[in-house]
């Protein structure tokens, strides 16, 4: 048996199976052959029973569109944590969702009082349909209009091409911790064990693994991007906020 998946946050709640593995291990040593030649009989039988273990689909269908009806104020009040002074001219706003099933077949071998676990891990990630505002001070069409978006279509890429290299880690590190390796644990244990497993462990890792694009968007939003936005169309960005920014009361 191999030791717990590379994933950190996978590795505690992996703790309990692979404990009971070890305490079936130690009786098996400790048993006449005769009750050795059984739980091999039983390994074999779980082994056998492992189907595809791990699934793991994104989906881009939802899609995205794009939004011109709010002002910059609005847009720069929905991102937030802003400095003073900031404004937002344009904001690419989604959602990541992950969904895990988790299930397998059971097998029980009474003798022993233990039972195997063929996991069946399906998991899904996909993003809520992006919206892509476009401040309304800026005309579509207009030179700063094309800015903007194309800054903001920066984003959007961003987020839908990183769906499917999120994706393939998952996949590959799901493999790595239940591909082809029944688990273990006394009778009446094993899915609880799996479920837990997934619930603390798996699923804050890939939680985490999505949270990862937001490192991606921050720098595309870097200094020189937001002088080059400052000076591009003649100085129209930079005159266009100027001009509707609210005086000081
Ligand atoms: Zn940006």
């Amino acid at each position: 048996m191999k030791p717990p998946p590379a994933p950190a946050p996978a590795a505690a709640p992996a703790a309990p199976v692979l404990a009971t593995l070890a305490t079936l291990a130690a009786l098996a040593s400790l048993a006449p052959p005769a009750a050795a030649q059984m739980r091999s009989e039983f390994q074999a039988r779980c082994e056998d029973t492992i189907g595809r273990t791990v699934s793991v689909l994104s989906s881009r269908q939802d899609g995205y569109r794009i939004d011109n009806s709010r002002s910059y104020h609005d847009l720069t009040r929905m991102k937030g944590r802003l400095r003073p002074g900031a404004y937002v001219l344009g904001l690419t706003h989604t959602e990541a969702r992950v969904s895990i099933r988790v299930g397998g077949q059971l097998l029980t071998d009474p003798g022993s009082g233990y039972e195997c676990i063929a996991p069946r891990i399906d998991v899904t990630l996909w993003y809520l349909p992006i919206v892509v505002y476009v401040g309304r001070e800026f005309a579509p069409g207009s030179c700063a209009y094309q800015e903007v978006l194309a800054h903001e279509l920066r984003h959007l890429h961003t987020y839908l091409e990183y769906l499917p290299a999120a994706e393939s880690r998952v996949r590959a590190a799901l493999a790595q911790r239940f591909e082809n390796k029944p688990l273990y644990a006394r009778i009446g244990q094993a899915q609880s064990l799996l479920q837990r497993e997934v619930d603390r462990g798996w699923m804050p890792y890939i939680k985490g693994e999505m949270g990862k694009v937001e490192a991606l968007q921050a720098a595309i939003d870097s200094p020189q991007e937001y002088a080059r936005l400052g000076k591009v169309c003649a100085g129209e960005v930079q005159s266009l906020v100027r001009s509707t920014r609210k005086k000081p009361s």
